[in-house]
């Protein structure tokens, strides 16, 4: 592998701030990785800021076409890296290649699907309503709408996903897709990874001859330069995933500027599971382990994890949970992605296991070294669940709490008193007769709901919603997965009575982008 810099990308330079360095600790064995990472200043904030906003009025007037090839290009770039980038995410993050060669796909294609929507304009949403100048009492103006882009975008790159949620991410390739600039403040946990990937961004942008700023890469700590990038004067939208606490203070900064803007944070969930006598009577165990195989995937480091299994109390629980408790019992620890999550899962699981009120149902194996995390499921009584707070927050690792419940009521409260969910799972016959209510009531509280399925492995596509209501994330009305992800980063604006000739593209009369528009309440792709 070509050795590391270690400087910041701004504006397709170098740069070095000059505040000190750290480096990679390799979470698979604690070893120092080569590469000295130089700390980003507030004064390169305040560069990467400014080129944004400079780079900002060439970029949002060029077509979709270049845009296009702009996302490709990257994509093209990324897997041009080929194992260097496989084999320092590897080390960074402790996650197998196999996941790493599937998360450098789902990057690309995730690229390369924002690449086609740029081209297609259709995020453009036109709408266009034609004057009535003889209407009574008043003339009607002509009125033609459109979304546009919002501006420098920051974007926060996620550790749990160090290629599809961190420096060409889904934030930062809908951002770019829609004609924003993008300033990315890395993970702290994968710099080398971040490095690769913003040195491929950075060629495919010089190739395109498209302004420089359009894309830096800071490095640093989220304290030392995380609220500076939010507050700065430039930054228009923020975009992140991670836990409730950063989020939070990112979403309280925002909003007490002079001038707030909008943070679209994904953070925490419990994803909770609801199981019912009418799929228990068929497939308790069957269910079981898809459950445990879904709470130890990827070490539960994903937010989709489920947090909490609300099961219906009969019979033919005693097999689920007998079930559950071997298939957990027997997963082995897995690495976690760095030694800060690893140590927040090691407190956080053993305050649960420690807990008066809870029972430990299964245990695996001891972790054999320090970054480890071991599965741990314990059980709660639904009066607990709804009496003390303390039980009902995300244990970010392979943890999961199982919950009897007596009946779709108490479900019905104890979800209520969860709050917000990106997903809500329930299994059932699915004839059931209980369930359209039910069904109602998960949809109330997540922002996807399932049936006989678990809530990991989350699809990139047109119809997927990953976001919820308050705790999981800020804005319930937007996805941070799939193609609707880029409407964070547009917003609508309206033209009235005016002249054809200076309209944007997408609302001439001629329709020259031979977009879908609603024309006078039709959609059609016929000029006005
Ligand atoms: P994190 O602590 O939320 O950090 C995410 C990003 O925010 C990092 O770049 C971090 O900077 C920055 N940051 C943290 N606190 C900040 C603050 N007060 N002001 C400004 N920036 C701040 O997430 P993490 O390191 O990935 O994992 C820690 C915990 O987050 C996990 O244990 C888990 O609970 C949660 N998490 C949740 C999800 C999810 O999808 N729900 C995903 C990942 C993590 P540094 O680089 O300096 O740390």
């Amino acid at each position: 592998m070509s050795s590391l810099h270690g400087f910041s990308f701004i504006a397709g330079s170098l740069s070095n701030g000059n505040t000190g360095s750290f480096q990679a600790i390799s979470p698979i064995d604690l070893a120092t990785l080569p590469g000295d990472f130089k700390t980003a200043s507030e004064a390169e904030v305040h560069l990467a800021m400014e080129a944004a906003h400079q780079a900002f009025s060439t970029f949002r007037a060029t077509d979709g076409e270049t845009r296009a090839c702009l996302l490709e290009s990257i994509a093209d770039e990324i897997e041009a890296l080929g194992t260097d980038l496989i084999d320092r995410a590897r080390l960074e993050s402790g996650l197998p290649e196999p996941r790493l060669l599937g998360e450098r796909g789902r990057t690309c294609g995730q690229l390369r699907m924002f690449a086609a929507q740029a081209r297609t304009h259709a995020w453009q949403d036109a709408r266009i309503e034609t004057a009535i100048p003889d209407r009574a009492p008043i003339p009607k103006p002509d009125l033609r709408r459109h979304l546009t882009p919002r501006g420098p975008v920051v974007v926060f790159g996620a550790s749990n996903f160090p290629l599809a949620f961190s420096v060409a991410g889904g934030d930062t390739a809908s951002a770019l897709a829609t004609g924003n600039p993008v300033v990315v403040k890395a993970h702290e946990a994968h710099p080398g990874t971040s490095e690769l990937v913003a040195a491929a961004i950075a060629k495919a942008i010089a190739a395109l001859d498209l302004p420089a700023g359009i894309f830096s890469m800071l490095q640093g700590s989220g304290r030392a330069i995380g609220l500076p990038l939010v507050k700065h004067p430039r930054t228009r939208a923020v975009g992140f995933t991670g836990s409730l606490a950063a989020g939070r203070a990112l979403f309280d900064a925002a909003a007490s500027r002079p001038d707030p803007i909008p943070v679209f944070a994904e953070m925490g969930s419990l994803n909770p599971i609801v199981v019912l006598a009418s799929a228990l009577e068929e497939k308790a165990a069957e269910i079981a382990n898809q459950i445990a195989a879904s709470i130890t995937q990827g070490v539960g480091q994903f937010c989709t994890k489920p947090g909490i299994i609300l099961i219906a109390d009969c019979p033919e629980a005693a097999t689920f949970r007998t079930t559950l408790a071997a298939a957990i019992q027997t997963a082995a620890p897995g690495t976690m992605l760095h030694q800060g999550i690893s140590k927040t899962y090691q407190q956080g699981s053993s305050a649960m296991a420690a807990h008066p009120s809870l029972t430990t149902l299964a245990r695996s194996e001891s972790p054999a070294t320090g970054c480890q995390g071991a599965a741990l499921v314990v059980e709660a009584s639904a009066r607990d669940v709804l009496t003390d707070e303390s039980l009902r927050h995300e244990v970010f690792g392979p943890f999961a709490m199982l919950v009897t419940v007596s009946g779709n009521g108490e479900v019905a409260e104890i979800l209520h008193t969860l709050g917000g969910q990106l997903t809500a799972s329930v299994f059932a016959d699915p004839t059931d007769t209980t369930l359209p209510v039910l069904l109602d009531t998960l949809a109330e509280s997540a922002g996807r709901v399932i049936i006989n399925g678990v809530p990991t492995g989350v699809e990139v596509c047109s119809s997927m919603q990953h976001g919820g209501p308050w705790p999981a994330s800020t804005d319930s009305r937007f996805t941070a997965v799939g193609s609707a992800a880029l409407l964070r980063f547009v917003r609508p604006v309206s033209y009235q009575n005016i002249p054809d000739a200076l309209l944007p593209e997408s609302l001439q009369n001629a329709n020259p982008l031979n977009i879908n528009r609603q024309v006078n309440g039709t959609l059609t792709n016929r000029a006005v």
